[in-house]
């Protein structure tokens, strides 16, 4: 069921993913093929299956159908089932998927066009913040991996002020910017839902596997010179090993509670 209902965001996110780069609605027009612009009725427009069904091309032209919206439904169905099962019918369900399905936007728009939307960021960075509040008032403490409202701004001040403050090192020493503006209004999101702890464990993740991956590309493409990758998938997946993981990993350098 909540693997179902992820597959139904992950549709929806996709009309993000296509539509927000270009400063379009996601609501109105409904969804149409790109290239032949037809319609697509609700029968064909069915996540996952539909996909499966019309073998990725458009019903009426036979276009293809980029195969990331396959992906991402894929991807937000299985991310939705595993929250459902770590932590069933609760608030804390509810907070990290739509959490993960803002994260899941930013990370394919980032792969797409190299862009890191506002958009999305700006006001995740207040909705982290707005929900750790309700969160306070409803339990009186923070819940899970939903932060208290104290870790919270920690986390929007710690997340913004250190990649702020690395970005302009590096760009001190180098000449070169380094992190676009893009990730630190990201990780200061990721902050503000997740609380300060996750955000070196957030970092060091993103840097470790982005090291490798960066290195795997350079070897594969033979590019020698510095290879820019996006960097906000990165961040992002620290952000969701954290919220399975980041309990356990906390306290590695944090005091028992
Ligand atoms: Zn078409």
């Amino acid at each position: 069921m909540s693997f179902v209902f992820g597959a139904i965001i992950g549709s929806f996110l996709n009309v993000c993913i296509a539509r927000i780069p270009n400063g379009q609605s996601v609501v109105s027009p409904s969804s149409h093929c790109p290239k032949c612009k037809a319609e697509i009725p609700f029968y064909n427009n069915i996540p996952l299956v539909s996909y499966l069904i019309l073998r990725g091309r458009c019903h009426s032209c036979s276009e293809g159908i980029s195969v990331r919206y396959f992906i991402v439904e894929l991807l937000m169905a299985l991310l939705s089932f595993a929250l459902f099962s770590r932590f069933g019918l609760s608030f804390v369900f509810f907070v990290t998927l739509v959490f993960v399905a803002g994260l899941v936007v930013i990370s394919f728009i980032d792969l797409d066009v190299r862009i890191v939307p506002d958009v999305i960021s700006l006001p995740g960075i207040i909705l982290g913040l707005v929900v750790s509040l309700i969160g306070f008032f409803l339990f009186g403490s923070a819940s899970g991996v939903v932060p208290s409202p104290l870790s919270s701004i920690l986390g929007i001040l710690v997340g913004g002020g250190f990649l702020l403050a690395t970005a302009w090192i590096y760009e001190k020493f180098t000449g070169v910017e380094g992190m676009g503006g893009g990730d630190i209004k990201l990780l200061a999101m990721i902050g503000a839902f997740l609380g300060w702890p996750a955000i070196p464990i957030t970092l060091f993740l993103a840097s470790l596997v982005g090291s490798v991956v960066g290195i795997a590309c350079m070897l594969w493409t033979g590019a020698g010179r510095r290879l820019a990758l996006p960097f906000a998938p990165f961040l992002c997946s620290g952000a969701v090993v954290f919220i399975f993981f980041g309990q356990d990993l906390a306290r590695f350098y944090l005091p028992p509670a």
